[in-house]
């Protein structure tokens, strides 16, 4: 079974990825402790990330969204590995608006409708590709549409969708990118706009039992197509000790003494995940040593 597909017209032209992304969203909310718009603004991000990683080839690629709007939850970010496996943050996490015009969660405000989205897909080796592209109107559907558009000129359309429960835990989550590649004609492009336009929000399509797999048929209804991948992704925080030990290392001699000086033991909390890292003061003497020995080189 599993959460995430990818769906390709036979004729080459035309591909999807869908995914029901529930638990990923439901992760984030507990994790994060969201008020109900920033849940539906993280977890559409989140979605967008999974859909986007999932497209990558190799396997140690990843690649990190940083959306940057001037609105109240201040900076969002999400990171995805090219299994499509995700983790986010969001820097002000409670902060709620009324519903909008449409008596809809305001992502939008919360986001907000300046700013920008940067986009990092990073290879494991060499030099990451950066795209960096306005924010069009904060819902991040229509962001990360224009950002193919005019940063990778994929013509794509995105559908990312988050519903909440009045308890603030959530429903359904899930989205889709549809892309056409190099040769596709206007026939084409009008039979998908029809099957878009069709659809209803794909929150709704969720509710209704339906799966990723009946999301795709629906996208590529009147095509003929193969399934080329199907997985699970989900939310994974990839942290360890070592690594905080790395990171804690980079602030250097001076720092870290400062630290063992101030307090027995010292916690660091991973931005993504629960996890809670303690140093005692002779583990952050060892750091020191390290950290010494970087800079003697
Ligand atoms: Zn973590």
């Amino acid at each position: 079974m599993g959460n995430y597909i990818s769906a390709m017209a036979k004729s080459g032209d035309v591909i999807c990825y869908v995914i029901d992304s529930t638990g990923i969203a439901a992760r984030a909310e507990r994790i994060h402790r969201t008020s109900s718009t920033v849940t539906a603004a993280l977890g559409r991000l989140l979605t967008a990330a999974s859909l986007m990683g999932g497209r990558l080839k190799g396997e140690r690629d990843s690649l990190t969204i940083q959306l940057k709007g001037n609105g109240p939850a201040g900076s969002f970010l999400a990171v995805a590995e090219s299994t499509g496996d995700v983790r986010g943050y969001v820097q002000n996490p409670v902060v709620e608006l009324p519903l909008n015009q449409h008596g809809k969660l305001d992502v939008a405000g919360v986001v907000g409708k300046e700013g920008y989205l940067h986009i990092v897909r990073d290879f494991g080796f060499g030099e990451p590709y950066i795209g960096n592209t306005p924010i069009v109107s904060g819902e991040i559907a229509e962001d990360i549409t224009h950002y193919y558009v005019t940063s990778e000129q994929i013509p794509t359309v995105c559908a990312l969708g988050v519903l909440v429960n009045t308890d603030l835990t959530v429903l359904k989550a899930g989205g889709f990118l549809l892309q056409l590649l190099p040769g596709a004609g206007e026939d084409i492009i009008e039979k998908l706009e029809a099957n878009v336009n069709a659809m209803p929000p794909i929150t709704q399509i969720l509710s209704e039992g339906k799966s990723p797999d009946d999301i795709a048929g629906m996208l590529l209804d009147g095509f003929e197509y193969d399934i080329m991948e199907r997985h699970t992704t989900e939310y994974r925080c990839d942290c360890s000790r070592e690594r905080v030990e790395r990171a804690l290392i980079t602030l250097g001699a001076d720092d870290l003494a400062e630290m063992a000086k101030e307090q027995p033991v010292t916690k660091v909390e991973c931005h993504f995940c629960p996890k809670i890292y303690r140093f005692n003061a002779d583990e952050l003497r060892g750091l020191i040593d390290r950290a010494q020995d970087d800079t003697a080189k």
